[in-house]
């Protein structure tokens, strides 16, 4: 099954991810921890990415539609993906269509945007697997260790509340229109974001197995 997930940074749609990567056997693939991942081996992706991100603002659209189209060749894609945090212009939604791997589902994940400050603020990320933790909400067994390999948990530059504001007004701005593309194609599915992950892990698996009937 090839999926999208939608919503505004911190909507929860990287744990989301996660869990129905080990559900389905499938990948999840986020731009962000790839760009972040060329920004730390200092590569020039990584490099040109650094200062749009860092700042709140979308990577130009070439940038991502090229990471996409590098990583959605590999051989684990062919039985399914999920997208996390791609597209998130017009633009690179039509990249996408036109790149030949039909999506079946869009799941959007809706949080108000004062949930999403109030979450942004206790999200720790593993320096080195990626793994996401909050404080209150999903905390690591010891205080900012990962789980999974030991690494140090952090806080993420852009999830700062000055930028955090900047990333929801280019959310609205420039990603929300994509509710409608996506509405007009007939995959979108909507998922209230929950207080607790797990009711909305609950809900999301069920759109997911609908799906597979
Ligand atoms: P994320 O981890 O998904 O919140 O992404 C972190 C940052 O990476 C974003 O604020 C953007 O600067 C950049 N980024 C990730 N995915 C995209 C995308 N599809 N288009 C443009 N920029 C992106």
């Amino acid at each position: 099954m090839k999926i999208i997930l939608l919503g505004a940074p911190g909507a929860g749609k990287g744990t989301q991810a996660e869990v129905i990567c080990e559900r389905l056997s499938i990948p999840a693939i986020s731009t962000g921890t790839i760009i972040r991942e060329a920004l730390k081996s200092g590569t020039e992706m990584g490099r040109k990415a650094k200062s749009y991100m860092e700042a709140g603002q979308l990577v130009p659209d070439e940038i991502v539609i090229g990471i996409i189209e590098e990583r959605l060749a590999k051989g684990d894609c062919e039985n399914g993906f999920i997208l996390d945090g791609f597209p998130r212009t017009i633009v690179q939604a039509e990249a996408l269509d036109k790149m030949g791997f039909p999506i079946d589902k869009v799941i959007d994940i809706e949080v108000t945007d004062e949930d999403i400050v109030a979450r942004i603020s206790g999200r720790r990320v593993c320096d080195n697997c990626g793994a996401i933790y909050h404080v209150r909400y999903k905390p690591s067994k010891v205080e900012g260790v990962c789980d999974k390999c030991g690494g140090t948990l952090s806080q993420r530059k852009d999830d700062q509340p000055e930028t955090v504001k900047e990333r929801l007004k280019v959310y609205h701005e420039q990603t929300e229109p994509l509710k409608e593309y996506y509405q007009k194609q007939g995959k979108l599915f909507i998922v209230e974001g929950e207080e607790h992950i797990a009711d909305t892990t609950r809900k999301t698996l069920a759109i997911l197995e609908e799906a597979q009937s």
